[in-house]
């Protein structure tokens, strides 16, 4: 399907497209944004009107009134139950032709424009690969297994507008020098094995900072 915001209707071929802001309207006939969800209350409970989360706007063709609706911004809208939204799972391509790393007990979509992870309480963590974020590395303190393969643990940090995302995982990885002179940290992170811990590997050499294997 065409995306109307590109000037074209999809129904008709008309090239006069409506942009237009949706509101809402509550107690008092208050204008609100309409949104895709917003913050929660801490007090009252129910969520507050006036802390949306993905402004909606609406795009109307002049010639036969067919609509889309866009939400702004939507990697920025939180997910969980405080803000009813959830996360439906499938063949992700928010990460950039993202695949699905089979993990231990997070789901991870590695894509060529950003890493995410799914944790258990369903809130979502992406880091964006062309944004500064920080990548830390430790060393099991397991040995090698008899391939000599060592449980080496992955946190990335990286500082986005209303938190601070943590991609975290375990890799089981041939060891070489430069891995043995890790810090020691036990950890319990997902653990990403086989083809998906190269790729993961791969992406981390390309992108994180002070990669240097
Ligand atoms: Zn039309």
């Amino acid at each position: 399907m065409r995306d109307m915001r590109e000037g074209v209707c999809p129904v008709c071929a008309h090239q006069e497209i409506l942009e237009t802001t949706p509101a809402e309207f509550g107690d008092g006939d208050m204008e609100r944004v309409a949104a895709v969800t917003y913050e929660p209350r801490w007090l009252l409970g129910g969520r507050n009107p006036g802390h949306p989360h993905g402004p909606l706007r609406r795009y109307v063709c002049r010639g036969c009134g067919y609509t889309q609706l866009f939400a702004l911004d939507p990697m920025a809208i939180p997910i969980g139950e405080g803000y009813r939204t959830a996360l439906l799972d499938g063949p992700s391509q928010r990460a950039g032709d993202g695949r699905r790393v089979k993990t231990t007990h997070a789901a991870i979509y590695l894509g060529q424009r950003a890493v995410e992870q799914v944790w258990p309480d369903g809130s979502v963590h992406s880091v964006v690969w062309a944004d500064p974020f920080t990548c830390s590395l430790h060393r099991s303190p397991a040995s090698p297994d008899p391939q000599g393969r060592r449980l080496i643990h992955v946190k990335l940090q990286q500082p986005r507008p209303d938190h601070l995302a943590i991609v975290a995982f375990s890799l089981w990885i041939s060891t070489a020098a430069s891995l043995d002179g890790l810090p020691q940290q036990a950890a319990s992170l997902p653990v990403v094995l086989g083809a998906d811990a190269e790729a993961l590997l791969g992406a981390l050499r390309a992108h994180a900072p002070g990669w240097t294997r």
